[in-house]
This record gives C-alpha cells, structure tokens and sequence, in this order.
C-alpha cells in the first residue's frame, strides 16, 4: 500500500533528532509522498534541502510580507495590495527554481485564541482573503486553515469566486466543520482532508466520523498534521506519517471499503491536486 501525507510539519524541531532516520523507515512503510508546510525563513530553507534530498518529499510554502496585523487594513488597502503583487512576483521565481514546492498555506483564519467579534471576523477575514489572492496570484492551490471558523472561512472563499483556478482550487486541512458543510465545499471545488483526529473518541472525532461518512472519497485527502494530532492508540506521541496507516484504517472501516481502496484514492487525489505526476 502507498500512502500520500497531504499536510505535515516535519521542519519542526521536535524532528531534528531523527528526521533522516525517520525519512528511511517511513519509506519502507509505504509513505510514498509527502506535502510538508514550511513558512518563509528557516523553516523554508530547511524544507527546500529537504526537497532536494528526498524524491518523496514536497513543500507547501507561505509568504507573509503583506501581512501585518497592526495596520489599518482598510485605510491601506492599497499599499497591500502592492504588497500582495511582489509576494505573487517573488513566489513565482521561487517556485520557478524549485519545482518541489507544490502549494500555498497554511492560509490561515482562526478564532480559537481570540474573541470572535464581528470587527475580528472582518479582520481575519481580509488577512485570508489576501491569501486565497496571493495562491491564486501564483496558480498554486491553497490549503487552509480554519480553526473556529467554519462559516466565516467558507464565507471569504464562496465570495473570493475563482472560476480560472481550475481543479482543486484548495484543500481542507485537519477539517473539522460540519459535514454537510463539506459537501458544500466540494460544490466549490474543495478537498476535505481528514486527520488522525478520526481515530479519536472525542466529540471532534465523532464530528469527524460524520464527515468521513459523507465526503466521497474521490474527494477526501488523508494529512498528519505531524508532529501534532496523533492517531489513537498513540495519542500521547509524536505523530509522524508512518501513522497515517491508523487513519487509513479507520476510513477503511466507516466507509465499509478496504483499507488498499483508501489508500490508492487518497494517493490519487493528492497528486492530481498537488500536480506531481
Ligand atoms: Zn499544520
């Protein structure tokens, strides 16, 4: 069986101990690709070697220049949109050189640490907005972030309307929405990616049972979020995508297919949307 990490973190510190060992034995277990997000600065750097060293390895990158959180949004939307056009210049030189580098994010809107006011809304909001723009900018597909904010994430992406993006405009990563929102997600031409929280008797895995149920799987990817969200029965240590197998399972089990059935699906949808031939 092949398995494809839609979404990892491996340039996290909690790998530098055995990233290459790690690397070798995941392979021999069948993880045959893997997108790893990595922002601008050393994280990038280290992912781009990454890249470099390991056929299996992709990077899914952002660049966060026009971001700036203190400012007045409103009154210098202008000046932030230029910055958004050199963020779209210097990107596409940067994924000129490396081909490796296969998507946009983490796109990011999120209210779980924050009180969800309708001024924060408006301001989250615009910051993702510009995301979906530079992704768009670039022609890479974005993957998104949403923590708390089902309805405002598909709000900002209904409206942005991309109709010239093509196949898999973006992915959800680690969702955790409300099934039937996903579905309308798909309409849009959105993938669900589902994480280890599956394997979890939590109520977000329970939620997540219900998506699982709904969202075909020519839709669906499968992610780590690693080193985070480990699958039961290991939930207390660091994830990593030999592990991806426990979600498999479990997919495999909901849905009533095979495990092999998940597997080859997922894999497909990922390099489909991802462009890895
Ligand atoms: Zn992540």
């Amino acid at each position: 069986m092949q398995y494809f990490d839609a979404h990892s973190h491996y340039t996290d510190r909690r790998f530098n101990r055995d990233r290459h060992q790690l690397f070798a034995e995941m392979q021999e277990e069948g993880v045959a690709y893997i997108v790893d997000c990595a922002a601008e600065g050393k994280n990038r750097e280290l992912g781009l070697q990454l890249a470099r060293k390991y056929d299996f390895y992709y990077l899914c990158t952002i660049d966060d220049h026009y971001y700036k959180t203190d400012w007045d949004y409103e009154a210098k939307e202008a000046e932030i949109n230029r910055l958004v056009d050199e963020t779209v210049v210097k990107l596409k030189k940067l994924c000129a050189e490396n081909k490796k580098i296969v998507a946009y994010g983490e796109c990011y809107i999120d209210f779980r640490r924050v009180e969800k006011t309708p001024e924060e809304i408006r301001k989250q909001s615009f910051w993702f907005g510009k995301d979906l723009e530079v992704a768009r900018g670039v022609g890479l597909p974005a993957l998104i972030h949403s923590g708390n904010a089902d309805q405002e994430a598909f709000d900002v992406i209904k409206n942005t309307n991309m109709p010239d993006y093509g196949y898999g405009k973006g992915m959800l990563h680690c969702y955790l929405g409300p099934p039937q929102m996903a579905l309308d997600y798909i309409d849009l031409g959105y993938l669900i990616s589902i994480s280890g929280l599956v394997t979890h008797r939590s109520a977000r895995g329970k939620n997540l049972v219900e998506v699982v149920k709904k969202v075909p799987l020519s839709h669906m990817l499968i992610e780590t979020d690693c080193p985070y969200l480990t699958p039961e029965p290991f939930r207390d240590r660091r994830n990593d995508s030999s592990l991806l197998r426990l979600t498999v399972e479990a997919i495999a089990q909901i849905k009533r297919v095979s495990e092999e059935e998940v597997a080859e699906i997922t894999t497909a949808n990922a390099k489909a949307f991802y462009g890895i031939s």
